[in-house]
């Protein structure tokens, strides 16, 4: 796990994003920004050995267990990355504006054989399974990867799951209360 990437990509004196390094908090966390660039996509972010493991998730996460949602692969991000709210600079990668839509805590529960694994161990085989505990996002879900890099995120169906009303109705950030307009006026 490495931020190299991460780093490569960015210039931290042109980008408010945070430098970051790799840590471990004391209870994994997740967060999922909106992240309103070329296309308005999320990122879905999980904790994983001291980095956000990172996935674009084009139509964004469900509380349908029946919605396979596809999530693409990008570099790990730093846990700091998980508080990040604010505008990337036109011209720069990412440019456009990030929200945080949902963060908080979750736990592991990926099994292999009828096994509890690590996270990381789940990463590696391309499986992982988790409870999140958000303020939007609750209970389980699956991470499968099927290709390369793209993954697909799951709700499993538990007493969270919801098969009527569209969680992305929730457009508010769970960090500042804000929507993504005001949060690109305030850059302004
Ligand atoms: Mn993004």
């Amino acid at each position: 796990m490495s931020l190299k990437e991460y780093k490569k990509k960015r210039k931290f004196s042109k980008t408010p994003e945070p430098k970051g390094k790799v840590k471990k908090s004391k209870k994994p966390i997740f967060v999922v920004q909106k992240h309103d660039a070329s296309h308005l996509h999320y990122d879905f972010r999980l904790e994983i050995s001291g980095v956000l493991k990172s996935w674009a998730v084009p139509k964004g996460p469900s509380m349908n267990p029946k919605d396979k949602r596809l999530a693409i692969e990008t570099e790990d991000h730093p846990i700091d990355y998980a508080n990040f709210e604010g505008i990337i600079p036109e011209g720069h990668y990412g440019a456009g504006t990030v929200m945080v839509w949902d963060k908080g805590t979750y736990e592991n529960t990926t099994e292999k054989d009828d096994k509890k694994i690590s996270a990381k161990k789940g990463y590696s085989y391309g499986h992982i399974s988790f409870d999140l505990k958000g303020k939007k996002l609750k209970g389980g879900f699956s991470m499968n990867r099927f290709r390369e890099n793209k993954w697909l995120l799951i709700k499993k169906d538990d007493k969270y799951a919801d098969k009527r009303s569209n969680i992305l109705n929730k457009k508010k950030s769970a960090k500042s209360g804000k929507t993504l307009k005001q949060i690109e006026k305030k850059g302004k």
